[in-house]
Parts: structure tokens; sequence; C-alpha cells
């Protein structure tokens, strides 16, 4: 077998970067498959102002740009390509991207967290149309205009307030009226005179499939159970992630939710095989943590390739 790789990473967020950054330094060449999200959730998100070194705050794409040149900079490759499955029963282990195998060492697994969906046949028939999960690459589209933001972390109260620079107004749609929004992004989100909350409500269509355009949201008040339509332009969801995990389904341990569950921080059940960041964290989920286990994965991978003598 030829070209055998010391460690391949799958995946380009903030853990990813990591594990290529001291896997590069530790000489070990890693590969990185950069799969269908490059640069995971930093690339679409706006300031981010909680990641220590930067005391004025530094813009998500920005940072994930920094962390590919600084890995690049010691050797880390990064090849584009979306990992169909993987076979983890021997070492080599196999990578599968389609077209091509990649053999590795040890892998370190990075492939992060994507957007949940509503799941409505309507929402996803307008996904591009005036749906999204990603204020910062779509809000500009809706200069001018009303959008809704559905959800009550976070990420929803992020987007709304990031979302009032192009909206007119700005709907945010709760299912509960308790958010788990830090305390601090939801007074800035309620603070905001563009943004109106709305409270114990469940969006139940999304209109208009048929004109290939949002044009209003059937929306049900769960405690009073009334019904009726929120006339609107687009539908912006910040309602958490479900981790990409699928490939390696039967080989590695998922909990009820798909994260994959590793003890010791990053160890799955097959050694040599480590999982960082938001694939594996369903607790803390922060740029900071997910490079946190991104370090600890590669020195694991290190360790590891060290004890077998390879
Ligand atoms: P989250 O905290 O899990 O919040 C998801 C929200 O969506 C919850 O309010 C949840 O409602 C709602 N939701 C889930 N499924 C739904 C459905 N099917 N229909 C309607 N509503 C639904 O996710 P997140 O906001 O993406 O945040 C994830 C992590 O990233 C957190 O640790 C957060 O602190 C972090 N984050 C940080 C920043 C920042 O500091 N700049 C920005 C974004 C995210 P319930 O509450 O009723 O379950």
């Amino acid at each position: 077998m030829d070209n055998i790789r010391d460690v391949v990473i799958i995946g380009s967020g903030c853990a990813g970067h990591t594990a290529a950054l001291y896997t590069a330094r530790a000489n070990l060449k890693p590969l990185v498959l950069e799969g269908h999200e490059p640069g995971g959730q930093l690339s679409l998100t706006t300031l981010v102002e909680n990641f220590p070194g930067f005391p004025d705050g530094i813009q998500g794409p920005e940072l994930i740009e920094n962390m590919r040149k600084q890995a690049g900079r010691f050797g880390a490759q990064y090849q584009l390509g979306h990992v169909v499955s993987t076979d983890l029963s021997t070492r080599p282990f196999a990578i599968n991207l389609g077209k091509e195998t990649i053999h590795a060492r040890t892998l370190i697994i990075a492939s992060g967290a994507s957007a949940r969906w509503l799941g409505l046949p309507s929402e996803q028939a307008l996904i591009g149309h005036g749906v999204s999960s990603c204020a910062t690459c779509d809000g500009f589209f809706f200069s001018g205009k009303e959008i809704a933001v559905i959800g009550g972390g976070d990420s929803a109260m992020e987007e709304a307030t990031f979302l009032t620079r192009f909206a007119t107004k700005v709907t945010l749609i709760h299912r509960r009226d308790q958010f788990r929004a830090s305390k601090i992004m939801l007074e800035r989100a309620q603070n905001n005179p563009k943004v109106e909350f709305l409270a114990d409500t469940v969006v139940e269509d999304v209109y208009d499939p048929a004109k290939q355009e949002v044009t209003a949201l059937k929306l049900r008040n769960l405690k009073t159970g009334r019904v009726w339509d929120l006339p609107t332009s687009a539908m912006f969801l910040g309602i958490g992630h479900i981790p990409n995990a699928r490939m390696f389904e039967g080989q590695l341990d998922t909990d009820q939710d798909g994260y994959l569950v590793t003890k010791n921080y990053v160890h799955t059940r097959v050694p040599g095989v480590y999982a960082c960041g938001d694939v594996q964290d369903r607790r803390y989920r922060q740029a900071i943590t997910a490079a946190g286990t991104g370090c600890m994965a590669a020195l694991e991978a290190e360790r590891f390739l060290e004890a077998q003598g390879e």
C-alpha cells in the first residue's frame, strides 16, 4: 500500500486547524480533508469576541484563515474532499473520498456539526430562496426587508442582532419563553429596537414554494393555540447543529443525538482514532474548546505513533 499518511485530519474548523498545527510542528505532515464546509462554523460567523488574544474581537473568517496559514507554515497540507465512508477495522485506516481512498496510521476526526433545519417540506424547498442558516452569508440579500429568525440560543440572538444591519425589522421566534442564550447576547437582541420577540411560537409552514420566494410564515402560539400568518421576506434558522458523524456509523460509538463518544477527552474506542471539536462536544461547543481538544487529539496521535514505533 503506498502513500500512507501518518495523520489524516477530517475537517478544517477550529479543531482541525489546531490539530494540523500541532501535528505539523511534530513533523508528521498532516493531511487535512476540508469537507463541504471549509473553515467550519467560524467561517459563517461575524465578530468573535470571546477568543482570547483579540481584545477588540476578530472576524470569524479572518480567525480561521489565520489558523490555516499558521498550520500551513509548518507543512500541513489541505485537500478538498468529502468523506463518503471510512474503514477503521484495520490499520492503516481507510478513508473513502469517492474517487480516491486515503490511508492513515492515525485519524483525527474534527468534522464539526452542521446547521439543524425545522424539517418542513416548504422550508427545504425554499433553502437558498429566502430560507437560510447563515446570516452572514445571506443577510445582505434582504436589505430593507422584514426578516424572521428562529431559535432561542446564542446563534439566534447573534443572527437577529446582525440582521438588523439590513432588515427594517427582525422577528425572533422561539418555541418557549425561556432562552438558552447567554444573558449578554439575549439582552443585546432585546435592547435592539428593530428586534421583536415572539415566544411560545412555532413555524408550521413557510410560504410560498410555488413563487420560489419566502412571503410569509404560518405560526402557532403553543400556549394560546392562535394560528396566524406573519409576512416576511426571509427565515433564518438558529436552532442548533447536528454532528457530522454519519460516516462513522457502526464503527465508532455515538450518543442518542449522534455526537461521537470519547473518553479521556479525545479517545474513540478505536486506538489511533481521535475525535475533537463540535463532533464530540455537546456541552461547551466553543471555538476555544474546539481548539483545545484539537490540540489534545494531535498530542495523542503523536504519542500513539511514537509508541507504535512508527
Ligand atoms: P443551542 O444553544 O442548542 O440553541 C438552540 C435553540 O434552538 C434553542 O433555543 C432550541 O429551543 C431551539 N430549537 C432547537 N430545535 C428546534 C426546533 N426543531 N424548532 C424550534 N426551535 C428549536 O444552539 P446555538 O444557539 O447554535 O448555540 C450552540 C453553542 O454555540 C452554545 O454553546 C452557544 O453558546 C455557542 N455560540 C456562541 C456564540 C458567541 O458567543 N458568539 C454564538 C453562537 C453560538 P429550546 O431552548 O426550546 O430547546
